[in-house]
């Protein structure tokens, strides 16, 4: 129900948790949040209930979670019960993909079947998790290895419903990438630093210079760059974006 990705010189677990703090009068029945460190490993920590709980798990130190890229959700179970399991973020089976989700994956019951037909253990019941192994898949092998936007492209493409993604992947630094349909994506352009969110509020306090992203596209950002594209077939790249400023 709230999203947030921060990419930037500042450790991202306090500025993703503000931000989530900010997204909760959306309503939400888990949270959670991935931390890609600086060695390359994705750290993730998610709990069902209240934002407190996740707070309460990490302060207690269970799992490290310093870096300088990564995102934050709450979610609003559509499918599969508000458990820790279910929560978002959800990774591949290599741990090296982490997608978070708001919407509904429409047709994400033959997409699973295709994975676990393929071998792939599904370790939730959510909708969102097969767009991780599927992205996770793109990026390893075929067309589009080694290319996380293209490999978020194609993955889109297969998509059906609403959704707004945010992904990392532990293989390619300072990165985030961000995708929509029929559900609202948000960019955040600081200075030396950038935000992804589901609604400005989540970032307002860093920056408020804000772009909003239209249907069907998809952004990837660095801490100094922002590149907006579609992710439809044979539509190319829209440079033309200006900030806007939000009051
Ligand atoms: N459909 C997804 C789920 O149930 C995302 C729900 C949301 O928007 O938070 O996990």
């Amino acid at each position: 129900c709230g999203i947030v990705g921060y990419t930037g010189p500042r450790q991202a677990l306090p500025l993703i948790l503000e931000g989530l703090g900010r997204l909760e009068y959306r309503g939400y029945d888990s949270a959670g949040v991935a931390v890609l460190d600086g060695s390359g490993v994705l750290h993730t920590a998610k709990k069902a209930g209240v934002l407190s709980n996740l707070e309460t798990y990490i302060d207690s130190g269970a799992i490290a979670l310093e870096g300088t890229t990564g995102m934050g959700h709450t979610r609003w179970a559509t499918h599969g019960g508000p458990t820790d399991r279910n929560a978002h973020p959800h990774t591949d089976t290599s741990g090296k993909t982490a997608v978070i989700h708001n919407g509904i994956i429409e047709n994400f019951p033959v997409l699973r079947a295709e994975l676990e037909h393929s071998g792939i253990e599904l370790t939730s019941d959510t909708d969102t998790e097969v767009v991780a192994h599927l992205l996770g898949a793109a990026f390893a092998a075929g067309p589009t290895a080694g290319d996380l936007p293209a490999s978020m492209a194609v993955v889109c493409r297969r998509l059906e419903g609403a959704f707004t993604l945010v992904a990392a992947h532990a293989d390619v630094p300072d990165t985030l990438v961000a995708a929509r349909r029929n559900s609202p994506l948000v960019i955040g352009v600081g200075q030396g630093e950038m935000f992804v969110a589901s609604d400005v509020a989540a970032f307002i306090s860093h920056t408020r210079d804000a772009i909003e992203l239209g249907q069907d596209q998809m952004v990837v950002i660095t801490p100094t760059s922002w590149e907006v594209t579609s992710f439809r077939p044979g539509e190319s790249a829209t440079t033309d974006y200006r900030p806007f400023r939000v009051d």
